[in-house]
């Protein structure tokens, strides 16, 4: 500012100067005057001329390199130009956050949908576009009721209260693949509202499963307890003589251990599932393990086929190889003799039940058990591992069955990273193994 004044007074006297010395002796005065008023115009068109050069300058918008460096309007420049870097930063770093932040909702697990005043759809992320089957180029600015046709969807978004989340079908359910997302309102900003959908199919059918096993287990403890206690009455009531007494007090017993068989097949069931995957410190010896399930095989079907009855059952077991098996040797046992046992149950008298072990070339191990009994159809062999399934439930009980014998084989073989494998083919017989991978086995030592 101060050179600048200088530099106009410089220029006035410079002005008046060449006034003087241009104008007659007697004019001088004037010709000061003059010429001072002519070097004052000059000052103001350059001036504004400079003026005029920033004023384009800022209009042209490219504020990358100032148009003067020097005086009054160099500074204008030079300061306008700073202030708009500065504002050109801030503005590229709340961007830079919007896009953090809209990074991290696009990530979430759950569908997030924002919605303006007028509950039209500003902004969703991925997960929120397959629950509702929504299209950012299709269905910003779009009425979130207009495109969610469902009726309760409609009432929540409509209603007053949005305590409670509303749940209703995904965009891709199907009756093979059904998909049920929990939807949750919450109003921020002025009259704005954040939409939340989470998939919870999953949580759903766990809570089926879950509703579905208390009843089953009731059901299945029911049945022994109403037979035994009628027994019981009939004890209490009926003077009988000891042959009679006898035979009652030989039916409950077959009660009860049926009841004990379900509660040691469940906590084995619990057990699996709450302890931690079998190591691969504890190693079973295979002729060991072989020896004591065929004994237990031998004994059960002695006691189920009786020789006054007809014809004994073949049970064939082949030599076990001198191998060892690392896991829990406890759930090993059960899975084997699961197996076994139900070859042994289900295959009628006279009929052949063959086990044995492959040794395959990758050094994986397969347990085997082969029956000549009745078969199973081909629609029931993926549902047979679940709790409780039985194909036929009278031979099933009638035999000590639980339905959860191959619910705890299938759950030992996957903690063990074995792969349970079943074939069969209705009135020819039923092939069941467990093949272990190689990392389990070893030579016996
Ligand atoms: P259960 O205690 O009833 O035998 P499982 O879970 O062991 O229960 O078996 C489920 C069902 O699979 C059985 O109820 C039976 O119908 C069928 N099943 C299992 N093993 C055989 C087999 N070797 N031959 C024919 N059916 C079998």
């Amino acid at each position: 500012m101060l050179l600048q004044l200088v530099l106009f007074l410089l220029i006035q006297c410079l002005g008046a100067v060449v006034g003087m010395w241009l104008a007659p002796e007697a004019l001088q005065i004037r010709g000061a005057l003059a010429g001072m008023l002519v070097a004052g115009l000059l000052w103001v068109l350059v001036d504004f001329t400079r003026g005029l050069r920033v004023l384009q300058w800022l209009r042209n918008g490219d504020v990358s390199d100032v148009p003067l460096k020097l005086g009054l309007w160099g500074e204008v420049a030079e300061r306008a130009r700073r202030l708009v870097r500065q504002r050109e930063q801030e503005t590229r770093d709340s961007d830079r956050r919007l896009q953090n932040f809209l990074a991290a909702l696009q990530a979430s697990p759950n569908g997030v949908v924002l919605l303006d005043a007028q509950g039209r759809i500003e902004w969703f992320n991925q997960t929120a576009a397959s629950h509702f089957g929504l299209e950012t180029g299709r269905d910003l600015l779009q009425h979130m009721v207009n495109l969610v046709r469902n009726p309760a969807f409609t009432a929540y978004v409509g209603g007053t209260s949005h305590e409670a989340s509303v749940v209703m079908q995904g965009r891709a359910h199907s009756s093979a693949h059904p998909s049920r997302i929990s939807v949750h309102l919450h109003d921020y900003g002025e009259g704005r509202r954040l939409l939340l959908s989470r998939d919870v199919t999953m949580f759903e059918q766990a809570e089926a499963m879950r509703r579905d096993f208390v009843a089953n287990v009731s059901h299945e403890i029911r049945t022994p307890l109403t037979v035994l206690s009628g027994f019981v009455e009939t004890l209490q009531t009926l003077t009988l003589d000891a042959t009679e007494r006898a035979r009652y007090l030989d039916l409950m017993a077959q009660q009860a251990s049926r009841m004990q068989s379900l509660v040691s097949d469940l906590l084995m069931l619990s057990r699996l599932e709450g302890s931690p995957l079998p190591g691969a410190g504890e190693w079973s010896s295979l002729p060991v393990l072989t020896g004591q399930v065929e004994q237990e095989a031998q004994v059960l079907s002695a006691v189920l086929n009786p020789p006054m009855t007809g014809p004994a059952q073949c049970l064939n077991f082949e030599a076990a190889p001198p191998r060892e098996l690392s896991g829990m040797p406890s759930e090993l046992h059960s899975a084997l003799s699961n197996l076994v046992s139900n070859a042994v149950r289900y295959t009628p008298a006279g009929g052949e039940v063959r086990c044995g072990w492959l040794e395959h070339g990758d050094g994986r191990i397969e347990f085997y058990v082969q029956d000549s009994g009745p078969g199973i159809a081909p629609e029931h062999i993926p549902r047979l591992t679940e709790r409780f399934y039985r194909v036929d439930r009278s031979r099933s009980r009638d035999t000590g069955g639980t339905g959860l014998g191959l619910a705890i084989v299938k759950h030992v073989a996957q903690r063990h990273g074995a792969e349970l494998r079943i074939e069969s083919t209705p009135g020819k017989g039923s092939r069941f193994a467990i093949v272990f991978p190689a990392s389990r086995v070893r030579p016996l030592s």
